[in-house]
């Protein structure tokens, strides 16, 4: 098959940062005195650059451009890749990945503010059915299926089937990394995935102490395992070939308070500022491997999120982080945060 360069030349991690616009709630006075160009951002004269910024007026469609185009190549070139969105709660990660969320559950979200995953998903569609027809002769044919699930206070839950409550992560030879019992859905149209994606959102986590009405303390995963079956030209020996794409909707990065908190709460708030600063670690490790070449120790094993994405972070796999800011005053010093993160990925 065709590999398109372009699609698998660049290694290290993308990292863009996008600027949501002020809400109704913040007034123009409160923008922070800041400066965006193509690929950097300035607040209080400190710059940060990156691969892209996008600045409160780029769209849906520009993240699906810079990300989602790629990756979709990325996967039907044999490589795994995952996309993370980073950021404070009410930075706009959900928005991003999915789309508005209360839209989506309504399902009348408009086909502008459509997030990656639907984008990613229907490019997908659109690129296996080409593929297919162009490699016809070989009996070239794909097959997709999703898995959605949630790492809340390091336990894994199945969100397309929430009975399925700390699920366990296995590792074997032939399998390599895999969560036990989690349901797999086949999905060939737009229309099983949106309903997918409507069955795992709504059984998302609402914590009943969060000041935002959705799951902020959660870490979201929606996996597509990509298998393609192809007759080889000259020997007409079946050749198979599985990728995986995997959406990460990260907990919320604002500094969880450990004072006040007791029992349950303090040991999730640990658990988050623990999995959020060890996903961190591990990308500056591979971005620091993929630029020098030298062999280090990649701590995979420190959190569930990363130990479960060991097999799509590592060697070929592509990784990008979107990273999503408030250019409201108020959030500054979690801007701030964020984008210092978002430095270290690179
Ligand atoms: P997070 O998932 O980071 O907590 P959300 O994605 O839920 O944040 O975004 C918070 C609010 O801001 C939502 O009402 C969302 O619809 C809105 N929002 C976020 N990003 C954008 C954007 N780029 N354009 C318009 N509205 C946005
Ligand atoms: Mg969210």
């Amino acid at each position: 098959l065709d590999n398109p360069a372009s699609a698998v030349s660049d290694s290290g991690v993308k990292v863009i940062v996008r600027m949501r616009p002020l809400n109704n709630e913040e007034e123009e006075g409160d923008m922070i005195v800041q400066k965006v160009t193509g690929d950097s951002v300035s607040i209080n004269g400190q710059t940060f650059t990156f691969d892209s910024v996008g600045n409160t007026d780029s769209t849906q469609l520009d993240v699906f451009q810079l990300i989602g185009v790629p990756l979709v190549e990325n996967c039907l070139a044999g490589f795994n890749s995952s996309v993370f969105a980073y950021g404070q709660t009410g930075s706009g990660k959900t928005y991003t990945m999915w789309g508005p969320a209360n839209a989506l559950l309504e399902e009348n979200l408009s086909s502008d503010q459509q997030g990656l995953t639907p984008r990613v998903l229907e490019r997908l569609f659109s690129r296996i059915n080409e593929e297919q027809i162009k490699h016809a002769e070989q009996q070239l044919k794909y097959q997709c299926r999703c898995s959605f699930l949630e790492i809340y206070n390091e336990q894994i839950t199945d969100l397309l089937d929430p009975s399925q409550r700390n699920l366990q992560i296995r590792e074997d030879v032939k399998s390599g990394v895999y969560v036990e019992n989690l349901r797999e859905e086949y999905v060939c149209t737009m229309k099983d995935v949106t309903q997918l994606l409507i069955k795992g959102l709504s059984n998302r986590r609402t914590g009943a102490t969060s000041i935002n009405a959705e799951s902020s303390r959660s870490h979201s995963v929606f996996t597509c395992i990509v298998e393609s079956r192809c007759k080889g030209k000259a020997d007409g020996i079946s050749r198979f070939k599985t990728s995986r794409i995997n959406l990460v909707d990260l907990a919320g990065s604002e500094r969880q308070k450990l004072t006040g908190a007791a029992g349950e709460r303090l040991k999730e708030a640990g658990n988050i500022n623990r999995s959020l600063s060890q996903l961190g670690n591990l990308i500056n490790i591979l971005a620091e491997v993929s630029q020098t070449g030298k062999q280090r120790h990649i701590p995979y094993r420190d959190s569930r999120l990363t130990f479960l994405l060991q097999d799509s972070l590592g060697g070929n796999a592509k990784l990008a982080m979107i990273c999503a800011i408030s250019p409201s005053q108020s959030c500054k010093s979690e801007t701030f945060s964020t984008l210092r993160f978002a430095q270290r990925a690179k």
